[in-house]
């Protein structure tokens, strides 16, 4: 007898599908009650061992390596599905995002181009994002892995547009002057990444100081442009922050537009946090002016909470997006009015660095279909209420003290009891938040504003409750009463 040809498929499809049944009903119990049990523990020394090995030469039933996913992997997660992660800033994911990227996967169509659903499928998504921030109809778009390619996109359109020579060909280096961008020191560090990898240098973003309440100080930013322009530096991007990391400052927008429009210069905005919310109500009139960017980056596995990755990048005219990616070899060649499966008038390989793109557009457009926008809209908004619901639990706590005006959905404060050195309140409340994490009580993390060290709770998350905010702060209590040698004094 033959043996069957070996291929990758199941050997037994019905052992597989029983296998892959049990995986959906476990998936299921795990987001049905993503509230139980720890936030977050440590991974054990010998689980750390069971995960390095080397690489296996024969196979071994997906059963057990299943089960080895469900003992030594799930535990350990970085435990953002639970209700009370308010770390960094991170969206929570769903089951639907979940089963998107598996129907995706199960697909496995290459988004890079071709004349298939999938590139209908995202440019339909790009289409519903450009409909949130206010975008004109045939502005120009494409699906990335994150904010930070979507930054790095937006930004490489508005150096190869705005320099005023061709970049492509002629590179930096034929810049009359060095090719400078703005934006206050408040911004998100991968636009500085973006910046050194256009080339630029570090020193081709000016970091512009911000006013008291995090956001760009508007004057500081004309007199550091003037002062470049004299100097005979070539001035051409403002990024604006639609919330910033730290705090959820919003950049006044509708000035950075007024000036980048007088000055000739690009207007990107990076909206990883912010650019959605303009689907809630009591957000969208601080977001004014986010419509006039000639760029804009999104992310939607933060507020959106589709399942990591997913970010999005917008940008006003199709033609400098795609005069800056654009390059297509023969073997490439794509007709927009041809037939068959290498026509196809949208290629988003045109539009990004990626050749072969997954098909995440999916995940996106199964989501906001089930959900509609109205609905994140109104969860976004519970975000931003619940921010100040916590803030009002602070202050009504003598031991609790905001380190920062609440922007948006983050909260940054600490707990000082009175009597404590700054440097001693630094460490107690670098103590506080180790011991939520371990203690498995809650995820929030820290920043350091003006040089002070503080807890950071940024509140992304649809299944928080009210209820989960009053829990963490007698929580921090109890720990910071603990750690605190001295009982409280109630002067500082
Ligand atoms: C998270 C974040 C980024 C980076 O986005 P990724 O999706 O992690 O690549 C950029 N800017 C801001 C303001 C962010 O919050």
């Amino acid at each position: 007898m033959d043996k069957p040809m070996e291929t990758l498929d199941p050997r037994d499809w019905d052992d597989m599908r029983e296998l892959a049944h049990q995986m959906v009903d476990d998936a299921v119990d795990l987001l049905k009650s993503a509230g139980e049990g720890p936030v977050w523990q440590p991974v054990p020394g010998e689980v750390r061992e069971r995960l390095r090995g080397p690489a296996p030469r024969q196979p071994e039933s997906l059963e057990a390596i299943y089960r080895q996913y469900l003992d030594d992997i799930l535990p350990y997660r970085m435990g953002n599905i639970h209700p009370r992660f308010w770390a960094w800033y991170m969206g929570n994911g769903t089951l639907t995002g979940a089963l998107g990227d598996f129907l995706a996967s199960v697909m496995n169509s290459n988004v890079g181009g071709g004349n298939h659903s999938a590139p209908l499928v995202e440019a339909q998504v790009i289409d519903w994002m450009r409909e949130i921030v206010g975008f004109p109809p045939g502005s120009s778009g494409l699906l990335t892995s994150g904010a930070s390619a979507a930054n790095l996109i937006g930004l490489t359109v508005a150096r190869n547009t705005a320099a005023g020579y061709d970049v492509r060909h002629e590179g930096v280096r034929a810049a009359p002057g060095p090719l400078v961008a703005y934006a206050s020191t408040e911004v998100h560090s991968c636009n500085k990444k973006a910046v050194e990898t256009l080339g630029l240098g570090s020193d081709g973003l000016r970091g512009i100081p911000v006013n008291d309440d995090f956001k760009i100080d508007l004057d500081a930013l004309r007199h550091s442009i003037d002062a470049d322009r004299k100097a005979g530096a070539v001035p051409f991007c403002v990024i604006g922050s639609a919330g910033t990391i730290n705090t959820g400052a919003i950049d006044d927008l509708e000035a950075l537009a007024d000036l980048c429009e007088s000055e000739g210069l690009w207007f990107h905005i990076d909206g990883a946090i912010g650019a959605v919310a303009a689907l809630a109500d009591n957000v969208r009139p601080l977001l004014r002016g986010m419509e006039r960017a000639d760029s804009i980056a999104l992310d939607l596995h933060k507020w959106m909470h589709i399942p990591f990755e997913a970010g999005c990048a917008l940008v006003r005219s199709e033609t400098a997006h795609r005069e800056s990616f654009s390059l297509t070899p023969e073997y490439l060649a794509h007709e927009a009015e041809g037939r068959g499966l290498a026509s196809g008038k949208y290629w988003p390989s045109d539009y990004g660095l990626q050749l072969s793109r997954q098909f995440r557009a999916l995940k996106v457009w199964m989501s906001i279909r089930e959900h509609g926008l109205d609905r994140y809209g109104r969860m976004i908004a519970r975000n931003v209420e619940q921010a100040h619901y916590l803030d009002r639990l602070i202050e009504a706590d003598p031991a609790l003290e905001h380190m920062a005006p609440t922007g948006l959905d983050i909260v940054c404060f600490r707990f000082n009891p009175g009597g404590m050195a700054e440097e001693a309140l630094d460490r107690l409340n670098q103590d506080i938040l180790t011991e939520l994490h371990e203690q498995g009580i809650a995820v929030p993390s820290y920043s350091t504003l003006n040089g002070r060290y503080c807890l950071r709770v940024a509140i992304a998350n649809h299944r928080s409750r009210d209820e989960d905010f009053d829990l963490f702060v007698r929580e921090l209590l109890r720990i910071g009463r603990e750690l605190s040698s001295d009982p409280p004094h109630g002067s500082t």
